[in-house]
C-alpha cells in the first residue's frame, strides 16, 4: 500500500513523551485494576471460533501512528473476546496459575528497564538479584546450599541433558556433534511414562532422538518403578546403549505423582548418571513444612527445575533451574564472541549468565520473582498454597461421596483427577466418551474451565487449583457445572442403557447441591 504524502498527521518522531506515558500509564493501570476486579465476569474459556480474531483485525499494517485510546479500545473490542482468562479463579485446566498484583507491577518495571543479563555488566542488578532471589527460594524450599540457580523461560530440560551429555567422558558432542560418527555409542536417558512431554522434546532438540528416551513404567500410584529402571539400565548396558541421565518427576503433570527420588539417586550414583529432578509444578509445595518431604533426595540431584510461573504466583517465563554442577553447564554452553569479550567474567569476579545457557539470557525475570516473594513473604506463600491444597481436598471429598463421580488418584497437592462413573456403566469406552462429552459441555458454558488427561488409558477429568482467586465459590461453580452437564448428557443418551437412566436420574437432578442424597452430611456438598 502506498502511503500518501500529506494525507494524515505528521509521522511520529521518537518515543512517546514522558507526559503521554504518564497519562496512558494511569489509563492502563486503571484498566488492569478493573480487569482484575471483574475478571470472573468473563467467560473463562474464550468463546470464539478459529479465525474470528484474525478476521476482526485489519490485514494491512498501520500507515500512520494511532492514539493509544484507540488501540486500547480495540483491545476491548477485538482482543478480549479471544482471551482465555488464565488469571481467573475459574481457570482450573492444565495447572491453575497466577500473575499476582506484585508480579503485574514488576512486569511493568521490567518493560521499562528492558535489560539483557547476558553479561554481568549489561545489568549487574539483573544478574545479582537473580542469584540472591534464587538463594532465598532455595532456603524457602529447604534445599541445602550452595546451589547455582538461573531463571529460564521454560523448565530447561534440554540444558540439563546437554550438561549431562557433556559430562560423559570421551564423547565431545559439543565439538564433534553426533552425526556421522561411527564410534559414537547410542545415548540413553530415562524418565517415567508420566514425565512431561518436554522431556521427549528435549531429546528431539538435542539430536539424541526420541529413541534415546526410555520411558519407565509406573506403579499403581503413577510413580516411577525403580526396579524397572534398574532393569532397563542393565538391559541397555548389555545391548550397547550408553545410559547418561535420569529425569525424576516430583509432581507429574497428569496426576502429580512423586517419583521416589532417593532411590533414583541411589541408582544414578551406582551407574554414574546425571539426575535431573523436574519439580515444575509441585516443587512449590515444599515451601510448606509438612510437604518438605517431596524434595527428599533432591539434595543429591545434579539439577532441579521448579517453575514459579506455575504455583508461585509469577507470570509466565519464570522457571528456575538449579544445579550443583554449574561447570557442566559452562562446558556445554560457554562461548564468548569477540563482540562480547569482557574482563569481569575472566577474572572470575562476576557471573556472566550467557555462559550457562544456549541463548543469550535477555530480560530481568528475577525482578518479578523477588517482588512476589517479598510481597507475600514465606508465610503468605505457605498460606495460599495450603489453601489451594485444602480446596482440592474439599472438592475430592465431594467427588468421593458422589454416587456418580469417582476419584481416580488420591489428591496429593492441588490437582484432582476424577471422572463421572454412573452406577451400572462399566464399558470403559463408553465412560471415556461420556466424560469427554461432559467436559466439552462444561467448558463450552464458560463459567469454569477444566482439562483432561488419560491415566492408564482411561479418560480423566482434571481440576487444577493454583490461581489466587480460586476459592470455595469457584470450585462450587465447577462442581455445579459438572453435575448439570452430566444430567444433560444422561438425558441425551440413547436406549442402550435407558434402564440405568431411569434408575439413576433422580440422583442427578440438579438442585444446586452436589447430590440430593448427600446434602445433609457436614462439609460434603456444602456448596
Ligand atoms: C508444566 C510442566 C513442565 C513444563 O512447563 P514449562 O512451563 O513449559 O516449563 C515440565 N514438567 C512438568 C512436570 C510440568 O508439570
Amino acid at each position: 500500500m502506498q502511503i500518501q504524502a500529506g494525507s494524515g498527521p505528521l509521522p511520529r518522531e521518537g518515543d512517546m513523551d514522558a507526559e503521554a506515558l504518564r497519562r496512558y500509564g494511569h489509563l492502563f493501570v486503571d484498566w488492569i485494576a478493573d480487569y482484575m476486579r471483574d475478571i470472573q465476569s468473563y467467560p473463562v474459556l474464550a468463546q470464539v471460533k478459529p479465525g474470528d480474531i484474525r478476521q476482526a483485525l485489519p490485514s494491512i499494517p498501520p500507515a500512520h501512528g494511532e492514539e493509544m485510546e484507540h488501540i486500547l479500545a480495540d483491545v476491548e473490542r477485538v482482543i478480549m473476546p479471544g482471551i482465555t482468562h488464565w488469571n481467573s479463579g475459574n481457570f482450573m485446566a492444565y495447572f491453575g496459575v497466577t500473575s499476582s498484583g506484585p508480579c503485574i507491577l514488576a512486569d511493568m518495571l521490567t518493560g521499562a528497564f528492558n535489560v539483557s543479563r547476558m553479561l554481568w555488566k549489561t545489568s549487574p542488578a539483573a544478574t545479582e538479584l537473580e542469584q540472591v532471589t534464587l538463594d532465598w527460594l532455595r532456603q524457602m524450599l529447604g534445599l541445602p546450599g550452595p546451589l547455582f540457580g538461573m531463571i529460564h523461560h521454560n523448565s530447561a530440560i534440554a540444558n540439563a541433558l546437554a550438561a549431562a551429555r557433556e559430562m560423559v567422558p570421551g564423547l565431545h558432542v559439543r565439538q564433534k556433534g553426533l552425526a556421522g560418527r561411527k564410534e559414537m555409542p547410542r545415548l540413553r536417558f530415562y524418565a517415567s511414562e508420566e514425565a512431561h512431554s518436554s522431556v521427549e522434546k528435549a531429546a528431539i532438540l538435542l539430536g539424541l532422538g526420541q529413541e534415546s528416551l526410555r520411558k519407565i513404567e509406573t506403579d499403581a500410584d503413577y510413580c516411577m518403578n525403580v526396579e524397572a529402571l534398574d532393569q532397563a539400565i542393565r538391559e541397555d548396558l548389555r545391548s550397547g546403549w550408553w545410559p547418561f541421565a535420569v529425569i525424576a518427576t516430583v509432581g507429574t503433570t497428569s496426576t502429580t505423582s512423586v517419583d521416589p527420588v532417593e532411590q533414583i539417586a541411589d541408582m544414578c550414583e551406582r551407574y554414574g548418571l546425571w539426575l535431573h529432578v523436574d519439580a515444575a509444578y509441585a516443587g512449590a509445595a515444599a515451601i510448606m513444612p509438612e510437604m518438605r518431604w517431596i524434595l527428599r533426595g533432591c539434595e543429591r540431584a545434579d539439577s532441579l527445575a521448579i517453575n514459579p510461573h506455575k504455583w508461585l504466583f509469577t507470570s509466565f517465563s519464570c522457571s528456575v533451574f538449579y544445579t550443583r554442577r554449574p561447570q557442566a553447564l559452562r562446558s556445554a554452553f560457554s562461548l564468548t564472541p569477540d563482540y562480547l569479550q569482557n574482563n569481569e567474567g575472566h577474572s572470575g569476579q562476576a557471573l556472566n549468565l550467557m555462559d550457562y545457557d544456549a541463548s543469550l539470557p535477555h530480560g530481568f525475570p528475577a525482578l518479578k520473582l523477588w517482588m512476589t516473594l517479598r510481597y507475600f513473604g514465606q508465610d503468605g506463600l505457605v498460606n495460599n498454597i495450603a489453601a489451594h491444597c485444602r480446596l482440592a481436598r474439599q472438592f475430592s471429598r465431594w467427588v468421593e461421596f458422589s454416587p456418580t463421580f469417582e476419584l481416580l488418584v488420591p489428591t496429593r497437592f492441588s490437582v484432582v483427577c476424577f471422572r463421572t462413573h454412573p452406577a451400572g456403566m462399566h464399558n470403559e469406552e463408553q465412560l471415556d466418551r461420556l466424560n469427554e462429552r461432559v467436559l466439552n459441555r462444561v467448558n463450552a458454558g464458560g463459567r469454569t474451565f477444566l482439562s483432561s488427561s488419560r491415566l492408564k488409558g482411561r479418560y480423566t477429568l482434571r481440576l487444577a487449583i493454583g490461581n489466587l482467586r480460586t476459592t470455595e465459590a469457584e470450585i462450587c461453580v465447577a462442581w455445579e457445572e459438572l453435575q448439570k452437564a452430566l444430567r444433560l448428557e444422561m438425558g441425551s443418551i440413547p436406549s442402550s442403557w435407558s434402564g440405568l437412566r431411569q434408575g439413576r436420574l433422580h440422583l442427578l437432578s440438579f438442585s444446586g447441591e452436589p447430590t440430593t442424597a448427600l446434602s445433609g452430611s457436614g462439609s460434603i456438598g456444602s456448596c
